[in-house]
């Protein structure tokens, strides 16, 4: 029998809700790998509807998320949440706003990602993700400027095929065996041009790539995202 407090982990989800609950799983079986029992984690989500966010993402108004983000976290915050953790990356764009609407930590997807990247000493990655997250340079530069990684994305029209892989059929639940060749393909083509791993840089993809599809290792953020707020939540 363990003595263990455990911290309340704050999740922001819905983008998509498909992701969010593998975030639930991990983080559920995660908790109970560590401690065993009945043990599960104290946890409490606030959950959007995508439909708002996805319609304010391709209007490019970024204030609009901002402040529904900001809001969301201040909730979680007012629910006694003790660390916030924004179960998609795209929506890390809007990291800052949310970090000055609370007092408690933010758990950052792409730091989480660059210690694990660190860590198997792999020094080029391919990133996949919305063309949010492989085109602006909130995630590159992390990746860049704390951990020195250099981050490859794939060529526009390789880029669009992945966005359009993710909004018109991963954020629904479908996974299709044709799109999964198409991500095969592309991280096929980023080995040549040297990456050492690739960075599943949208909560979805793991529902279409698993490593056993891949010949190099892949960085799965929703799980280690899941599993960094749970070592959070059961840190002394
Ligand atoms: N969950 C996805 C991500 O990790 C995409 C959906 C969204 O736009 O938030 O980027």
């Amino acid at each position: 029998m363990h003595d263990y407090t455990m911290k309340k982990i704050g999740l922001i989800g819905g983008m998509s809700w498909e992701s969010s609950l593998l975030y639930y799983e991990i983080i559920n079986e995660k908790i109970r790998e560590t401690l065993g029992g009945f043990h599960s984690a104290k946890c409490i989500m606030e959950s959007v509807d995508f439909a708002e966010i996805e319609k304010l993402q391709h209007k490019d108004d970024w204030n609009s998320l901002n402040k529904i983000m900001a809001n969301s976290a201040k909730n979680l915050e007012n629910a006694k949440a003790d660390i916030i953790v924004l179960c998609t990356n795209t929506m890390h764009l809007c990291s800052e706003e949310i970090k000055k609407s609370t007092d408690i930590p933010f758990l950052h997807i792409a730091v989480a990602t660059g210690k694990k990247i660190k860590e198997n000493n792999i020094k080029k990655v391919l990133l996949l993700g919305t063309k949010f997250t492989m085109e602006k340079e909130f995630f590159k530069k992390v990746l860049k400027e704390d951990f020195n990684i250099e981050v490859i994305i794939p060529n526009e029209s390789d880029r669009d095929i992945v966005h359009q892989i993710i909004y018109k059929e991963l954020v629904h639940g479908k996974i299709e065996s044709n799109s999964k060749k198409e991500y095969q393909r592309i991280i096929k083509n980023s080995i040549n041009n040297g990456a050492g791993g690739v960075i599943l840089g949208c909560t979805e993809i793991p529902l279409l790539i698993k490593n056993k599809d891949i010949n190099i290792p892949a960085f799965d953020t929703t799980r280690i995202h899941a599993e960094a707020a749970v070592e959070f939540a059961l840190k002394q």
